[in-house]
């Protein structure tokens, strides 16, 4: 099955509107002739305005890293899809493990959030993975599982077709530790099959990035494994020649 690769950027809260200009047009000039490659850049709200504007037309996607389960309404300090999309944002992160560890984030919410999303023309990247604790009892396919069925529960064939997963083992974001490829494609090829079994066909479909400490030295690996269709890159997101040279992880 052909699925086109993906590699999206997580800015976490780095970056403010002023110093995201020169990373932008570094961005833009390093990437400007990539084609093969579906490029996305997640910085925080505040700068998501400016990277709309500055990236609008290069090929180059943004998406926010969180957004509210309600499409408007009386939550201070949240966000919702529409907001997001008004602004030119084509895609959103949903249930990273930060937002689960520090933010109560569960399955539940990260499944409401799903369908304002869809809703909202917004391409959803739901997160998953174990914690090392988890890893360590031998609960990464069970973890997995639950996460997925959870975060996924009532989604059609057709909605998962239109989704991004990420494996991100909590273990490996931001610790310089990664999952082996071969580590990592059992673990994605496991959820693939899970989501065979609930979506059909679909599951051939949906593109299933791995994310935890990718960077243009081990990119490469990860793409030749059959299952994983991209990187959800964090640290490494914030260079932009490093990014670029990720996103370019054939030449
Ligand atoms: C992430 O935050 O999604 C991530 C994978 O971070 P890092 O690449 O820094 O491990």
């Amino acid at each position: 099955m052909n699925r086109r690769p993906v590699i999206a950027g997580n800015w976490k809260m780095n970056v403010t509107a002023g110093e995201a200009e020169s990373l932008l047009n570094q961005l833009k000039a390093e990437l400007a002739a990539v084609g093969d490659v579906e490029i996305i850049v997640c910085p925080s709200f505040t700068t998501l305005a400016v990277a709309c504007q500055r990236l609008a037309g290069t090929g180059i996607n943004v998406g926010a890293q969180n957004m509210h389960w309600e499409a408007e309404g009386a939550y201070t300090g949240e966000v919702s899809g529409p907001m997001l999309s008004d602004l030119g944002c084509g895609y959103v992160i949903l249930g990273h493990s930060e937002r689960r560890a520090y933010f109560g984030e569960s399955d539940g919410d990260v499944n409401k959030k799903l369908f304002v999303a869809l809703k909202h023309k917004l391409t959803p990247i739901v997160c998953v993975g174990e914690t090392l604790t988890e890893k360590e009892a031998g609960r990464t396919e069970a973890v997995c599982e639950q996460q997925i069925r959870g975060s996924l529960a009532n989604l059609t064939p057709g909605d998962l077709e239109q989704i991004i997963i990420a494996y991100e083992p909590v273990w490996a974001i931001g610790t310089g530790r990664t999952a082996t490829p071969g580590d990592a494609q059992a673990v994605i090829g496991f959820i693939r099959n899970l989501l065979r079994t609930d979506f059909g066909s679909a599951a051939d479909k949906v593109r299933i990035l791995y994310g935890g400490s990718v960077k243009p030295d081990n990119i490469a690996g990860l793409m030749a494994e059959a299952d994983i269709d991209g990187g959800l890159v964090g640290g490494a997101s914030l260079d932009p020649a490093g990014f670029a040279q990720i996103v370019k992880y054939k030449d």
